[in-house]
């Protein structure tokens, strides 16, 4: 039989931890528990992280807010501070599995997946979300960029959990877009996703630019090389299609059983051209 440990506090956690150090972690189980059932891995212990109290929530400080690593997806999703503040990722948790799927997983799970088809990393990405890192008696943050360093593989240490994600306000990006590209509407893995955030003048003159797309390599691909060529030119096809020419030829997309690497490397310049309905809307 394998043992499963519930901890209700944070000193249980590191308690447990310690006496079980090759202990998988879990929060919803909605990809860990999927992994084990298919047999991909076979772990002595398991550590259930949903009765934290501490690890759930999400709490506002004047510049950030920060979102406890076990909040489930749904909390989030109808969360009035991050439909307020951060609505590229509001749209990327609509579109992300199903409302159960919601219920159960959480956001903390979805990074520490770490999967090149994880919806919410992109928008995690053009927000440059900090990762927040706690172990007994020490704790370190580091941006979700660093934090996830390869096809499911992270900067998590043996006896370290993931105990928040804080988040920047940016008002000043006025356009959050976040759409994804699956085999089907619902209940679908991203084949190409992309946020974006973009500070768009009165005049409609492109101002800032952050680009994240996901599914479309080992991890979330960014390109300063395209958001600067969006920076200072009006926000329309023209300007679209320039920077979807530049990403096509920068990437090097994956092939995988849900599509091969040149749809999805037409798929991450059509994205872009979708920015221009956000022109007027
Ligand atoms: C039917 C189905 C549909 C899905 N559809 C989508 C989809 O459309 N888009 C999408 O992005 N995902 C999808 N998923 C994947 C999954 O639901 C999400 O990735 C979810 O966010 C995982 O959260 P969780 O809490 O369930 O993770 P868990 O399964 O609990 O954990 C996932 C991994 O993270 C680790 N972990 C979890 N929390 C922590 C923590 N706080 N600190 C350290 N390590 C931790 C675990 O050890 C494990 O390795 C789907 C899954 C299923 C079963």
């Amino acid at each position: 039989m394998r043992p499963v440990y519930l901890p209700r506090t944070i000193a249980e956690l590191w308690k447990c931890l310690t006496e079980n150090p090759r202990a998988l972690l879990y929060a919803g189980g909605t990809d860990l528990l999927v992994n084990m059932r298919n047999g991909n891995i076979d772990p002595p212990a398991l550590i259930c992280l949903e009765r934290l109290a501490e690890l759930k929530g999400v709490e506002e400080s004047p510049d950030t807010v920060r979102v406890g690593a076990c909040t489930t997806l749904a909390d989030l999703l109808y969360h009035p501070l991050m439909q307020k503040h951060f609505p590229v990722l509001i749209k990327s948790l609509q579109v992300l599995g199903s409302p159960l799927i919601r219920q159960m997983g959480t956001i903390g799970g979805n990074i520490c997946n770490a999967s090149p088809a994880g919806d919410t990393l992109p928008p995690l990405y053009v927000l440059q979300a900090e990762v927040e890192l706690k172990s007994a008696g020490a704790r370190r943050t580091l941006p979700i960029a660093e934090f996830i360093c390869g096809l499911r593989q992270t900067k998590l240490q043996p006896g370290e959990i993931v105990s928040a994600i804080i988040l920047q306000k940016s008002p000043e990006y006025n356009i959050h877009h976040f759409e994804k590209v699956g085999l089907r509407k619902s209940l679908a893995c991203s084949i190409v996703s992309l946020a974006a955030l973009l500070n768009v003048s009165p005049e409609g003159i492109i101002e800032s630019a952050r680009l994240a797309w996901g599914s479309i390599g080992p991890a979330v691909v960014t390109s300063k090389a395209c958001e600067e060529l969006l920076i200072g030119k009006k926000l329309n096809a023209a300007t679209l299609a320039t920077a979807a020419a530049k990403i096509r030829q920068e990437v090097s997309p994956i092939d995988d059983v849900r599509a091969d690497a040149a749809y999805r490397r037409d798929v991450c310049g059509n994205l872009l051209l979708r920015l221009a309905k956000e022109a007027t809307s």
